[in-house]
């Protein structure tokens, strides 16, 4: 076994502190690599908290890691050693049910191998996340990292990145568009940006007044308070797709009053409560609400390849591992801007 280290919550109640682990030894099909930067998503502390209701302990969360290559499996084709990688929030899956063929591996029949607070597809061996110094990952489930990027800027694309880019390219969401992105935070500042990329008139909608100027300058051309009651209704019916990134309980159908006919209301956030939703929000207009869960291995590595093409990354703020539960206090006042990256050589 390989001697890990990271930092861990033992329980829901405790705060994240030092742990020393093992990982599996390097099989035929695996990749060892240092991790070298790992993001801090608001997944991280639902999960941590046992928010979602289906935490295991002891957990070392994060998914998304950038890291350099060690060693690779007698069989390993597509990394080398010293190649920059990345893991995002999957680690496994079955690669043989109608999902994992489409690769939509993170909606495998079977269930896929969550990076951390899951188990390895034996059900058995439990995942271990990237806030820690190194890892052990099957080959198709690591991905390939432009070296020419900010690498820490990179981390965050792993999971904030896909889950605001796929729904976007699953709606064809374009020019002539009028996209809402609610809630400026890891997600939301993402979703801008692809959003724009995209060719999208992209308006942020926003709780935070404060975010005005950062969100002009990520290339949004609107910004609104949605507690000011006028500006809020002066988008009543304007947008064609809302993607909604709002980590805690909302009011759905005021957001999906926003939408113009046949609009589309995009969750990609995950409030641990769940909500009322009235059919008249709906079927006045004809409008969709929709989910997403982040996206699978090759459109992953599509994400990747258009970032590095476009020299898109995430606005970070870089921080030692120590400052990990300030971090998360931070994150709980809606107080980054606009993504968390831990240095691991800080570790
Ligand atoms: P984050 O950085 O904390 O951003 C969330 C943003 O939501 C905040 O910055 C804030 O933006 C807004 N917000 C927070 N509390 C609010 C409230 N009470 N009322 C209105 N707005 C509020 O979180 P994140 O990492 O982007 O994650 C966002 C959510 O997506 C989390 O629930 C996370 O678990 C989920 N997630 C889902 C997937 C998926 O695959 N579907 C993947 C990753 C994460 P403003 O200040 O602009 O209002
Ligand atoms: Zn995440
Ligand atoms: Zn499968």
């Amino acid at each position: 076994m390989i001697k890990a280290k990271g930092y861990a919550a033992q329980d829901a109640k405790s705060e994240l502190a030092p742990w020393n682990f093992e990982r599996r030894e390097v099989g035929p099909h695996d990749v060892q690599f240092d991790i070298l930067y790992c993001g801090v998503c608001h997944s991280d502390l639902h999960q941590v908290r046992d928010e979602w209701g289906f935490s295991i302990f002891p957990m070392v969360p994060g998914h998304e890691l950038v890291g350099k290559v060690t060693k690779t499996g007698s069989q390993v084709k597509k990394h080398k050693v010293g190649d920059i990688v990345g893991v995002g929030c999957m680690v496994d899956s079955c690669r043989t049910c109608k999902n994992c063929e489409q690769g939509l591996e993170q909606f495998c029949h079977a269930g896929c191998a969550m990076t951390y607070n899951g188990y390895e597809m034996d059900k058995k061996t439990m995942t271990f996340g990237g806030y820690s110094n190194v890892t052990v990952v099957h080959e198709d489930f690591v991905l390939k990292v432009s070296e020419k990027l900010n690498l820490a800027a990179v981390a965050p694309l792993l999971c904030a990145g896909i889950t605001t880019y796929s729904p976007l390219r699953y709606w064809k969401v374009g020019k002539g568009h009028k996209l809402g992105v609610l809630g400026l935070g890891g997600l939301g500042h993402m979703a801008v940006k692809f959003g724009v990329a995209f060719g999208a008139e992209v308006t942020v909608l926003s709780s935070s007044a404060s975010k005005k100027e950062d969100a002009l300058k990520l290339g949004a051309h609107k910004f609104i308070v949605t507690k000011d009651e006028e500006q809020f209704k002066s988008v009543t019916g304007y947008f064609d797709f809302i993607i909604d990134t709002v980590s805690a309980e909302h009011d759905y159908n005021q957001y999906i009053m926003l939408l113009a006919t046949n609009g589309v209301h995009i969750c990609v956030g995950a409030p641990p409560t769940p909500s009322q939703i009235s059919s008249f929000s709906l079927i006045m207009g004809r409008k969709s609400l929709v989910g997403s869960l982040i996206g699978g291995i090759p459109e992953t590595q599509e994400m990747l390849d258009f970032c590095a093409k476009h020299n898109i990354v995430s606005e970070i703020e870089l921080i030692d591992i120590k400052d990990i539960n300030t971090a998360y206090e931070r994150m709980l006042k809606s107080d980054v801007r606009y993504r968390f990256v831990i240095d691991l050589a800080t570790l």
